[in-house]
Order: structure tokens, then C-alpha cells, then sequence
């Protein structure tokens, strides 16, 4: 007999006293809103990887967004992106006024292939939007390649890239912006959160006028020790600042980003080799000269090896108390988008195929050894169950 507290919930965030005590000490000072602790975490961020121009925002969602904006995107314009994504990266090319355009993406790294990005180029292509997907690198020195020859803006989502690295530069300082999440999910957590880097000065100036209202710089600060400052609305802008509220969790969570990436680092490589002789396909192994951020490890069931279909197996696992994910069932197979852009998951073919085979796994660095053990004995036992009902 199971109960309830036995289940394993997938992406629970690891979570310790650090971030608890300084929660409750912003909490107590008066100052929740955006205040020095966000300033602290965009420049605790900025050192991490290297990038000197940042801004803290309350979403990936608003950092692609702001970054689209801030890339000139306008009306009609069309940017490139992955079908094997959350609908976050799309939706923000949307909400900027962009055309979305999709570009299947390679079946062993699943990540956006240049081929077929080259293919999708038109007169009015501005920007590639690339996914760094599970944490693996895309290929950067292709995309920039094209990039460079048709004079496109490069917007890296970074949401699962916290740790990666392509041939010595850090993911989001490749392309012109990059884009990072905090969500609880995420490698770094902040319960919601997310920041921008941008190569050029310019434009997270703007990014930070347009994440506040579109008021003019620091109008944060205008109830601070320093006195009443008179600001200007200077554009039409969002509401997209990061509070000092979630920047407490984040700068505690950040400075243990390194230890967190090893422990899951030990479960991918538990669950690599627990694996390998089960008819699953498993992640490919990370590509030299890069780092793998081990966001997300996912398998593939494939009902005519494994004799179960992906979603019996999604149900055979819960029956067992694990908790798993799916990412994704590929942009085309959403109604909205069907509809307003007649895509069709037939003509992304291998997007298609990974979303309706496969399943992520919990990685959280919270797992235990003993967590771990109870997942590759749910996975081993769900695949033996062949398909019967549990
Ligand atoms: C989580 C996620 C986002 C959105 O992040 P939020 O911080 O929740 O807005 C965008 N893109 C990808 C690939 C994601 O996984």
C-alpha cells in the first residue's frame, strides 16, 4: 500500500534554509518590490555567466517577449523557432506582433536543425529564436553562421540552460539576447522569475524601461532613502519587473547552481546506464567541447518496441506514484495554432514523433538515492506490466 505523501512529484525544487531565512528577512524590512536584492541577483547572475549586461524580469515568458521588442522585431516580421518547445517561446514571438515560423528539429539532439531553418528563410525573416532543449547546446556555430549571412537577430531560449556551455562560451551570451526562467521547475527557482542578457548595453536599457511601465530608468527607486524622484513615461511598457521577494530565493538558489547541476548530473548518468538494455531510446550522451544542463531527462516509448503506448505508460508510472512529464507534444499539435497558422504536425515529422513518444523523468536535485531506485523499478515494472492496466 501506497499513501499520497508517497508520491514523487516530478520538478520539485530543492529548496533549503538560506532562501527560507531571506524571504522572511525582505519580508520584514519592508521593501517586497523590486529594491537592492533584485539589483544583488542580476549582478550575482551577471558573474555566473559572465555577461555584463542583464535585467531581472518575472518570466522567460516577459524576457522573450522584452527581447523580441528590443530586436526590432515589428508587425508581419517572421521569426524562426522550434516546434519541440514550451508554447511560451511562440506565444512571445506573437505578443511582440511576429510571424512564427517553425523549423523541424534534428531526431537524436532535438534541437532546431539549421537545415531546415536555412529552408524557412523568406525576405521578411528578422530573428532566429533557438531552444537549448533539456539543457543540450543547439548548434550555434551553424546558426550564427546563418545568422551572420542573412543578417537575422539571434534570441536564445535559455529556459532549460541555465548551466550550458557551446565550445566555451556560456548558452545566452551566443546570440544577440538570452533568455532565462526561474519557474518552479527550473534549475534555478524563484517561484516565478526570469532574466534577460543582452550583448549591447542599448538594449537591456530599454528592456528595462519597457519591463517597468515603460518609466524612465531606476523609477524603482522612487520611494528610496535617496528621496522623491519625478520620473517620465517615456514608452507604452509592461509589467514585467522581477520583486525582491523572488531575487531572495534566487540569490541562494544561484549560489548553489553548480552542486545542483552535479546531483542531477549522477541521476542522468544513473538512469542512462539503469536503461540501457530496456527497448526505450534513451537521451544521446552530451556532445564534446559542450556542457549539458541535465534540465530534463526523457525517454522515448515507442508502443511497437516497448508494447505499451507513451500515454499507458504515462498512466502505469502514476499508478506507481512517479510523477512524469511530457515536453513536449510538438507546437502543431495545439488547437490555437492549428487554426490561426493551418500547421500541421505532419509537416514537423520529427517533432511530431518525439512529442507523442516521449516522457521526462523526475531529475530534481531534491531526489534521493532511494527516489532514483523507485523510478527505475517503476520504469522497469511499467514496461514489464506490457500495456495491462495497472
Ligand atoms: C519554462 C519555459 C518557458 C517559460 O518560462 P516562464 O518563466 O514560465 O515564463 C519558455 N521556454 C521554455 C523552453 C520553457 O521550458
Amino acid at each position: 500500500m501506497t499513501t499520497p505523501d508517497d508520491f514523487l512529484i516530478f520538478g520539485a525544487p530543492a529548496i533549503e534554509q538560506p532562501e527560507i531565512d531571506e524571504v522572511l528577512a525582505v519580508m520584514e524590512s519592508g521593501w517586497l518590490g523590486t529594491g537592492p536584492k533584485v539589483a544583488q541577483f542580476e549582478r550575482d547572475f551577471s558573474s555566473y555567466k559572465g555577461a555584463e549586461h542583464v535585467a531581472a524580469v518575472n518570466s522567460c515568458t516577459a524576457a522573450l517577449h522584452l527581447s523580441i521588442l528590443a530586436a526590432g522585431i515589428k508587425p508581419g516580421d517572421e521569426v524562426i523557432t522550434t516546434p519541440m518547445t514550451f508554447c511560451a517561446t511562440v506565444n512571445a514571438i506573437i505578443h511582440a506582433g511576429g510571424l512564427p515560423v517553425l523549423a523541424d528539429v534534428d531526431p537524436l539532439t532535438m534541437n532546431i536543425d539549421p537545415e531546415r531553418v536555412r529552408e524557412k528563410i523568406t525576405s521578411r525573416t528578422r530573428a532566429i529564436l533557438p531552444v537549448h532543449f533539456a539543457g543540450r547546446p543547439c548548434d550555434m556555430e551553424s546558426l550564427c553562421a546563418i545568422a551572420e549571412e542573412r543578417e537575422l537577430m539571434i534570441i536564445e531560449d535559455c529556459a532549460h540552460a541555465i548551466e550550458t556551455e557551446y565550445r566555451g562560451k556560456k548558452a545566452g551570451t551566443i546570440g544577440n539576447f538570452g533568455c532565462f526562467s526561474f519557474y518552479v521547475t527550473k534549475n534555478v527557482v524563484t517561484g516565478e522569475g526570469g532574466m534577460v542578457l543582452a550583448r549591447n548595453e542599448g538594449d537591456i536599457a530599454r528592456i528595462k524601461v519597457l519591463g517597468l511601465h515603460g518609466m524612465s530608468k531606476d523609477a524603482w527607486k522612487r520611494f528610496s532613502d535617496e528621496g522623491y524622484k519625478h520620473y517620465q513615461v517615456v514608452d507604452c511598457g509592461f509589467k514585467y519587473n522581477m520583486m525582491d521577494l523572488q531575487a531572495a530565493i534566487g540569490i541562494h538558489q544561484l549560489a548553489r547552481v553548480e552542486r545542483n547541476w552535479e546531483r542531477r548530473r549522477e541521476v542522468w548518468q544513473t538512469y542512462q546506464s539503469a536503461f540501457a538494455e530496456l527497448p526505450v531510446t534513451r537521451p544521446a550522451e552530451p556532445e564534446s567541447s559542450t556542457r549539458h544542463a541535465y534540465h530534463l531527462y526523457t525517454i522515448l516509448i515507442d508502443d511497437r518496441r516497448c508494447g505499451i503506448t507513451r500515454d499507458q505508460f504515462l498512466d502505469a508510472m502514476t499508478a506507481r506514484n512517479i510523477g512524469v512529464g511530457v515536453h513536449y507534444l510538438s507546437i502543431p499539435e495545439h488547437h490555437y495554432y492549428r487554426e490561426t497558422f493551418g500547421w500541421r504536425p505532419e509537416d514537423y515529422p520529427n517533432a511530431m514523433r518525439l512529442g507523442r513518444e516521449t516522457v521526462s523523468l523526475p531529475i530534481s536535485a531534491r531526489l534521493e538515492k532511494s527516489d532514483v531506485a523507485r523510478v527505475v523499478e517503476a520504469v522497469k515494472d511499467s514496461l514489464t506490466a506490457r500495456g495491462k492496466k495497472p
